[in-house]
């Protein structure tokens, strides 16, 4: 997972979940951006690290690997369809 900011490539280091959207990850820069923005709208915004182990995956995914999703295992391919957008 990368973090979902436009033009920001970093991996993502938290997961975070908007209401109504799904879940999404965010890099050490952006976090307290985030956090700011929905604090700004009053809302409360659960934003949870992503451990070494999942960095890993994360890596993995971002590098082109197969990747352990949910204790499924899925090709890249199918990751990748999440990062939608991010072409930048
Ligand atoms: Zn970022």
């Amino acid at each position: 997972m990368k973090c979902n900011q436009k033009g920001c490539d970093e991996v993502a280091s938290y997961r975070f979940t908007w209401p109504g959207n799904d879940e999404d990850g965010i890099c050490e820069n952006h976090v307290g951006q985030l956090i700011a923005i929905a604090s700004a709208m009053g809302m409360h915004l659960q934003v949870i690290p992503i451990s070494e182990h999942e960095k890993q995956i994360n890596d993995a995914v971002v590098y082109g690997q197969g990747v352990l999703v949910d204790g499924k295992h899925l090709p890249v391919t199918e990751v990748a369809k999440d990062s939608e957008g991010d072409e930048s």
